[in-house]
């Protein structure tokens, strides 16, 4: 077996973290470093390593989590909008490898980002 993500072990509750969604394809908690009022990350229980490991018949897989953080944006009032992104590889800073889809919201966000 190979050894388990960071996420994956939140997931299987061997780490803490602050869950706030889990259905049978993923799961959602808050960043533990967050860079707005609220910061998500919406995690497939699949350990998918980064967006250029994605497949075709992980296309339900990455639907489903877009629907999830739209759905989580609701719950947190984030009427004035928020922002959803992948990280993917050295250049986007990405550290953790298992996919996961930031949602960010809860303060004007800047453009383009840093
Ligand atoms: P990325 O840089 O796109 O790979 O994002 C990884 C995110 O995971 C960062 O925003 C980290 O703050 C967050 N993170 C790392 N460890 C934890 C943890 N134990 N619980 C919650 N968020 C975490």
């Amino acid at each position: 077996m190979p050894e388990k993500t960071l996420f994956e072990r939140i997931a299987d509750r061997e780490i803490p973290a602050d869950l706030i969604w889990e259905d049978d394809l993923c799961i959602a908690f808050r960043d533990i470093n967050p860079q707005a009022p609220t910061h998500v990350l919406v995690v497939p229980r699949k350990p998918i390593p980064s967006l250029d490991d994605l497949s075709e018949e992980d296309g339900p897989i990455v639907g489903h989590l877009f629907l999830v953080a739209k759905t989580i944006a609701k719950k947190e009032g984030l009427s004035n909008g928020y922002r959803t992104v992948f990280n993917c590889g050295s250049d986007a800073l990405q550290t953790v490898p298992h996919i996961h889809l930031h949602l960010l919201g809860g303060r004007k966000l800047g453009w383009p980002p840093g």
